[in-house]
C-alpha cells in the first residue's frame, strides 16, 4: 500500500511565469533546468550539480509553486511528500515511505523530489521534552542517508521547503545533502501588482479596478494572501450578481480578510 498510496507522480503543467517576482530566486532555480534536461551532458564532463535544495520563506510565498514551475520547466515528473505527512499518516512506516519515494523517482528519473515542511521532521534533534521523536528522526536520517547514498549519476534533486529554517537540525545542511538555499521574500508593492495579474488572468474586471491601488493597500500580505484576495473578490461578485468584479468587490475582499488575520494574530501567544 506504501507505493500505491503514493500521488500519481505528474508533470507539472506550470512554469517561471506562474510565478510572479521572486526573481533571485527563479535565477537561482533556473539553473537547474538545464542540468535536468541534459543530465548524461553533465555527468560527461564531471560537473557537480548540487542534489540538495532548501526553499525557504514565510508561509504562502510560492515555495511549493516554485518547486513545482521548476520540474515544469524542465519537463520532469514531480514527487512530493510533506513534512507532517510522516507525523499524521504514515506513522511507523515513516522511514520505508521515504525509501520507496527515491526508489519510485530514481526509477523515473530526471525527478524532482518535494519535502514540504522540512521542519516538521527536521528540527534540531534531542531538544523535545522528554524526547521520544525515534520515529520522526527514523525518518529524517532515511532521508539523509538516500541523498548521501546518490552515487552523482542519478538525474535528481532533492528540494526542501521550510519557513523555519532556524530550527533545522545542522545535519540537513551538510554539503551533498541541502546545501544549496534559496530565500524567497514577501513580495513588494511591485511584486504584488504581478501575482495580482497572475491570478486575475482569467477574471473579468469592472473598468474601476486599478491594482496599484490593490496592491498599496495589502502591505504584508503574501502571494497566497493576494491570491485568496482575488478568489474572495470573485465571490462577493458572484453572490452580489455583478457580471465583473469590481474595486468595491475588492475593498470588501480586503477588510474581510484583514479582519481575519487580526483574529487570527490576536488568538496566538
Ligand atoms: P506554505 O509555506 O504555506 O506551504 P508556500 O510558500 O509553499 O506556502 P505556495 O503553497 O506555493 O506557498 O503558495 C500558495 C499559492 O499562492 C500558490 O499556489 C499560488 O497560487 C500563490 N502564490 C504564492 N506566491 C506566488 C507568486 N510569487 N506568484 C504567483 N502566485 C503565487
Amino acid at each position: 500500500f506504501l507505493r500505491g498510496s503514493t500521488k500519481a507522480a505528474e508533470i507539472p503543467d506550470i512554469t517561471f511565469d506562474d510565478v510572479a517576482g521572486q526573481d533571485t530566486a527563479k535565477r537561482e532555480v533556473a539553473e537547474l533546468v538545464e542540468f535536468l534536461k541534459h543530465p548524461t551532458q553533465y555527468r560527461q564532463l564531471g560537473a557537480e550539480v548540487p542534489r540538495g535544495v532548501l526553499l525557504m520563506g514565510p508561509p504562502g510565498t510560492g515555495k511549493t509553486l516554485m518547486a513545482r514551475a521548476l520540474a515544469g520547466e524542465a519537463g520532469v515528473k514531480f514527487y512530493s511528500i510533506s513534512g507532517s505527512e510522516f507525523i499524521e499518516v504514515y506513522v511507523g512506516v515513516g522511514a520505508s515511505r521515504v525509501r520507496h519515494l527515491f526508489e519510485e523517482a530514481k526509477e523515473n528519473s530526471p525527478a524532482i523530489i518535494f519535502i514540504d515542511e522540512l521542519d516538521s521532521i527536521g528540527r534540531t534533534r534531542g531538544t523535545g521534552l522528554g524526547g521520544g521523536h525515534d520515529e520522526r528522526e527514523q525518518t529524517l536520517n532515511q532521508i539523509l542517508a538516500e541523498m548521501d547514498g546518490f552515487s552523482g549519476h542519478e538525474a535528481i534533486i532533492v528540494l526542501g521547503a521550510t519557513n523555519r529554517p532556524d530550527v533545522l537540525d545542522p545535519a540537513i545542511l551538510r554539503p551533498g545533502r541541502f546545501d544549496r538555499h534559496v530565500v524567497l521574500e514577501l513580495p513588494d508593492r511591485n511584486d504584488r501588482i504581478a501575482i495580482l495579474k497572475v491570478h486575475t488572468h482569467k477574471v473579468p474586471l469592472g473598468d474601476d479596478v486599478v491594482f496599484e491601488q490593490i496592491s498599496s493597500g495589502t502591505p504584508g500580505f503574501s502571494g497566497a494572501d493576494i491570491k485568496n484576495l482575488v478568489n474572495e473578490a470573485a465571490m462577493l461578485a458572484a453572490r452580489g450578481k455583478a457580471t465583473k468584479v469590481s474595486m468595491t468587490h475588492f475593498d470588501e475582499a480586503r477588510d474581510k480578510l484583514m479582519l481575519g488575520t487580526v483574529r487570527r494574530l490576536a488568538i496566538q501567544p
